[in-house]
């Protein structure tokens, strides 16, 4: 999700810290490549592109393999990527449910599960899944998200408690609501009723 409206920020906040970040992800977003790859060009080469399908292990195997064998060891990972599939459940079908599943719970295992070897064969590691507000209070058209978005913050304590004494930190963040792309996409009315039931509006 490294190009998404959350992933580019993340991105050059890393870069502002002084790491070496690749940004990954669907190579089929080739417009959004090239002004990503603009929108960062102040870096001076620092955040560099490669496609990924999260939801692909093997995708996932190869992209983590093509990095070590170019500029070494990930250190750090984030995992941003995410999609919404939102109806109600008496409407959801089963492709909606699955796809979703695929990309924001397969896609975090995916991830984690091709960098952990090398974070703790090095003892050290730091990853963060972002997870949502959703996953925690739950939201009306999201049975599927806010499963995923729970399960991704089951998924990050437990790992949490198998990798803490390699040097190994794993924690969730949980964003309210953010002007991203992916909320954009919600319709007008929804959003303001989404508004509407955030105090600080
Ligand atoms: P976004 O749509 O701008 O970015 C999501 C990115 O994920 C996109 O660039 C997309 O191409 C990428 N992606 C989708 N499927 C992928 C796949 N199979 N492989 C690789 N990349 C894939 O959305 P965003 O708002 O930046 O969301 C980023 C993360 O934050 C998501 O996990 C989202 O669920 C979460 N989140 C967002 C908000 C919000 O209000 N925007 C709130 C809470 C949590």
């Amino acid at each position: 999700g490294g190009i998404g409206g959350l992933g580019t920020e993340i991105c050059r906040h890393l870069a502002q810290a002084g790491c070496r970040v690749i940004a990954t992800d669907l190579a089929a977003r080739d417009e959004r490549v090239v002004t990503f790859q603009n929108e960062v060009a102040d870096f001076d080469g620092a955040i560099t592109f490669e496609p990924v399908d999260v939801s692909d292990f093997d995708s996932c195997r190869q992209l983590i393999e093509r990095i070590q064998q170019q500029l070494g060891s990930v250190d750090v990972l984030v995992n941003a990527a995410g999609i919404t599939r939102d109806t109600s459940l008496r409407k959801m079908s089963p492709q909606q449910w699955h796809d979703l599943m695929h990309v924001n719970l397969d896609g975090v295992f995916n991830m984690c599960r091709n960098v952990i070897e090398g974070m703790s064969t090095r003892g050290f590691g730091r990853i963060v899944n972002i997870s949502s507000v959703n996953g925690q209070t739950g939201q009306f058209g999201q049975t599927n998200y806010s499963a995923a978005k729970a399960g991704v913050h089951g998924f990050s304590m437990a790992l949490a408690r198998e990798s803490a004494r390699k040097g190994i930190t794993v924690n969730t963040v949980s964003p309210g609501y953010c002007d991203t792309p992916m909320v954009a996409a919600v319709s007008a009315e929804i959003r303001e009723q989404i508004v509407a039931g955030i105090p600080v509006g």
